[in-house]
Order: structure tokens, then C-alpha cells, then sequence
């Protein structure tokens, strides 16, 4: 015990400063809207005649397509890291990520606190951060008045369309045609995010979630975007905000305001700011 009264650290506890309170959390919840087609790719169907080589990722209990949390958590990140100007230095698979390593030895992470994506997206496990990752994005299954619409329509495969393309030959000039699964444009997904406040800055810090949605309805999600496919639109978003004394009583109406676009939520920035503070219960507090 040190003169405190506190355990001696060992050399594998956790620097203390990982100790995080939760303030209260930002639940955001809107429709993601097929513009276009909507590729996202799950495991292809192997390698017979005829096998389809480009499916879409199907929700193993009902079929139906469906958006993972973490396609649509990694484009809003790398969108983010983008429009920073971040470099991406972290190997993830085949992919790189911006991450603001963490110093193993003293666990500190001096440009952490600064990065506007790193606290907002999480950073790897084994690095040091000063508190987890806020942003939670759920995975995004149909509507019900998609899935009935979807179900009305003709199509090629279950709530799926079979988009032939034709790949050119650099040498020959041959087309080659290739099928291409995607969920047909006007299919709705509810998405839900739910972002947890540790720090009164993390309010500033929502805006980073915020533009990436504005960032993404201008770029693609999934695959085959610059040949089409993947234009999507956030509609009917919905802020809601539970501090922290609602998880002990809950209360029946929580503060919240709707927005019919990311427009219409960018436009309003300094006034959403100022009322997520609020209604969180942070007013005044410094950032
Ligand atoms: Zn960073």
C-alpha cells in the first residue's frame, strides 16, 4: 500500500488513468436509404458454374440483407481519417486505419486526446487510450415496410437484384460478364448509433459522427461504389440523449429532437451542441 492507502500497481494493472464514468449517452437512430443498388459483400457462394461471386451479406435467420454495424462504423471512420488528413499507419487485414498509438511502456498517449477520430471510432485494445471508444454503431436490418416491399417485387433472388456487368479486357477489349448481387435502390435499413459522453468534451466530439454521415450520403457504402452502386441517405434522423440519472430512473419522455437530413442536422451544429449539453446535464461544464 503507498501512503494513499491503494494497492501497489503491477506491471500489467492498467494506468489508472483508463478509469472511465459514464456522463450519459447520444442515441442517433434515422433510415438508411438505398439510393442506388446496395452492395455489401458476404462470403461468396464457392466456386461451382453458375455460383454467384459477388452475394450480399444476409441476416442467417431471416435472409434478408442487412447492413453491418461494422461496414458502416469503418466508412464513417475512414471518411473521417480522410477529410483530417490523417495518416493511416494501423494494419488491420488487408486494410489500414489511422490510429494514434499509445506508448506501452508509461501508457501514455500524448495525441490522443486531440485526435478527432481516434476517441470517437476506439483505438486497438492493446494500445493506450484515456477512455473506450464512443461511438457503437448497430447493425441496420430492413424496415418492415422494405421487407414487404421488397417481398412484392419480382426479384432475382430473395430482396436481391443480379446486376450484370461487363468487365472489359485491358488487352483484348473483350467484355466479360459478371453478375453483381445488390439490394435494390429505395430499400430502407434503421440504423441505430448509440455514442457514450465520458468527458464533457465528447459533445464537441459528436460533431466528427455527425459530418462523417454527410461525408458518406456524398461517397458510397459497400463495394462497386465508383461504378454506381452504394449512394445512400440518412433520412428521419432522431437525436435522443439519456444522461447518466436515467439508468437508475429511467424517465418516460427522454429529450430529443428530429431532423428529416444530415443537412438539416449540420445546419443546426452550435444550437445541437449546445442542447446535447444540456440535456446531458453538462451545461457549464468546461470541455
Ligand atoms: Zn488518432
Amino acid at each position: 500500500m503507498d501512503s494513499e492507502g491503494r494497492a501497489p500497481t503491477s506491471a500489467t494493472a492498467r494506468p489508472a488513468n483508463r478509469n472511465a464514468t459514464i456522463l450519459g449517452r447520444i442515441r442517433l437512430t434515422g433510415i438508411v436509404r438505398a439510393i442506388t443498388g446496395l452492395r455489401i459483400g458476404g462470403a461468396a457462394g464457392g466456386l461451382a458454374i453458375g455460383a454467384l461471386d459477388n452475394p450480399v451479406v444476409r441476416d442467417p435467420l431471416t435472409n434478408q440483407p442487412y447492413v453491418p454495424g461494422s461496414s458502416l462504423k469503418g466508412k464513417l471512420r475512414s471518411l473521417s481519417e480522410r477529410i483530417e488528413g490523417l495518416t493511416t499507419n494501423w494494419r488491420i487485414n488487408n486494410v489500414y486505419i489511422h490510429v494514434c498509438a499509445g506508448d506501452r511502456q508509461d501508457g501514455r498517449n500524448p495525441t490522443y486526446d486531440n485526435c478527432p477520430v481516434c476517441p470517437v471510432f476506439g483505438v486497438p485494445g492493446d494500445q493506450y487510450p484515456s477512455a473506450p471508444t464512443r461511438l457503437v454503431v448497430r447493425d441496420a436490418f430492413l424496415t418492415e415496410s422494405s421487407v414487404r416491399e421488397l417481398e412484392a417485387l419480382r426479384l432475382d433472388l430473395p430482396y436481391s437484384e443480379i446486376k450484370w456487368e461487363a468487365a472489359i479486357d485491358r488487352v483484348t477489349s473483350a467484355a466479360v460478364p459478371r453478375q453483381v448481387e445488390r439490394v435494390p435502390a429505395g430499400a430502407a435499413f434503421a440504423c441505430e448509433m448509440v455514442y457514450t459522453l465520458y468527458e464533457p468534451r465528447d459533445v464537441d466530439r459528436f460533431w466528427t459522427v455527425a459530418r462523417a454521415l454527410a461525408l458518406l450520403e456524398d461517397d458510397y457504402l459497400g463495394s462497386y461504389g465508383s461504378r454506381g452502386s452504394g449512394k445512400v441517405r440518412f433520412e428521419n434522423l432522431t437525436l435522443s440523449v439519456r444522461p447518466r440519472p436515467h439508468y437508475d430512473q429511467p424517465v418516460a419522455q427522454l429529450p430529443q429532437r428530429t431532423f428529416d437530413s444530415v443537412d438539416a442536422l449540420l445546419a443546426a451544429r452550435d444550437d445541437v451542441l449546445a442542447w446535447l449539453r444540456e440535456a446531458a446535464g453538462l451545461a457549464g461544464q468546461a470541455g
